[in-house]
């Protein structure tokens, strides 16, 4: 049985230099650095080190074998959406990297299914893009948990998401731009704390917003196990049927109904908490992720799911037919 892992970032060897091109703002770029490595940079500030797993197809593909996974669903990292820039330059941005992920997963059709990144500081021409990315393969589109501080339950965006469900495009949902981030640099608490929190932002504003109840057939995934979304259902839900006036005021659904229709990865980095999720949203809607090649990542790429005490059909779900599903593919074409 192949496995399909779908949540990973890849990005070129080579980006351009962007702040000079559009002469401004801090664009990411890659410097030179040790052997095997390079640095991304936001203009001279140093962001983070990368080594070449980050952007060589055949590299990742052995590391991948190592853990019995065959298929990589690639996407940008979010520090390229690129959303704070002005929109023409954003999509020129989108562009590039969408090409380059559609071109690995042609020559790769084995190993790599792509999603793309679309200017979603401005609708229009996210969904111009959106189109252009299904003409040349991708599957579909990762968004932010919210855009430049806005949530995904602002009217501007609903047109983004019924798009996606016209078109057919699944969706994965990636917390960036974290709310508190500036206040708590110290212990990586942004990545610790305000990741979870943004990934449950992300997943309360689809849902209070109504753009689910809306969008039924929409295939949106929701990173690192949503968040900590499942650990704080019983408070939102409390919080939907005691104060209706504050927040059912969009949609009258309770917000526990829509477990189990969006989808969720694997990455809990916890078996106990994924027995947790599992009964509530079922195996069909947990997909295999592992936020490869980062360190935060589940770098061992689901082994823990192989030892955890669940039937031979519910692994097969989450390592193989919930991607699938999510993803509208069928086993043949992979
Ligand atoms: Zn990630």
């Amino acid at each position: 049985m192949k496995r399909i892992d779908c949540h990973t970032h890849i990005l070129p060897e080579k980006l351009p230099d962007w702040s000079r091109k559009f002469g401004y703002g801090d664009f990411i770029r890659l410097e030179p650095s040790r052997k095997d490595h390079a640095n991304m940079m936001m203009g001279s500030r140093f962001f983070r080190e990368i080594h070449r797993n980050c952007w060589d197809a055949n590299l990742r593909i052995d590391e991948y074998a190592r853990f019995k996974t065959d298929v990589q669903v690639v996407s940008t990292i979010p520090v390229l959406f690129s959303y704070w820039a002005k929109a023409h330059d954003a999509l020129e941005i989108s562009k590039f990297l969408n090409d380059h992920i559609a071109e690995l997963s042609v020559r790769y059709p084995k190993n790599y299914i792509g999603l793309g990144t679309v200017p979603m500081q401005d609708p229009s021409l996210a969904i111009t893009e959106i189109e252009r990315c299904k003409s040349i393969g991708l599957r579909g589109i990762e968004i932010g948990s919210n855009i430049n501080g806005e949530n995904l339950s602002d009217p501007k965006f609903f047109s983004v998401f019924e798009a996606c469900e016209r078109l057919g495009m699944a969706i994965l949902i990636h917390p960036w731009n974290m709310m508190g981030e500036k206040e708590m640099q110290r212990y990586w608490l942004p990545w610790l704390v305000g990741m979870p929190a943004e990934t449950t932002r992300a997943v309360c504003s689809m849902i209070f917003g109504g753009v689910l109840e809306r969008l039924p057939k929409l295939r949106v995934n929701f990173s690192h196990a949503g968040g900590s979304f499942f650990a704080t259902v019983g408070r939102i839900s409390h919080g939907f049927q005691s104060r209706p006036d504050l927040v059912a005021i969009d949609n009258k659904i309770d917000p526990a109904d829509y477990i189990g229709k969006f989808w969720v990865d694997c990455i809990t980095h916890d078996p106990d908490f994924l027995s947790y999720i599992l009964p509530k949203q079922g195996s069909k809607r947990i997909t295999l992720g592992s936020d490869y090649p980062f360190p935060l990542g589940d770098l061992e790429i689901g082994s823990f799911v192989d030892q955890m005490s669940i039937s031979e059909s519910e692994k097969e779900d989450i390592f193989l037919r919930s991607a699938l599903e999510w993803l509208g593919m069928d086993q043949n074409s992979i």
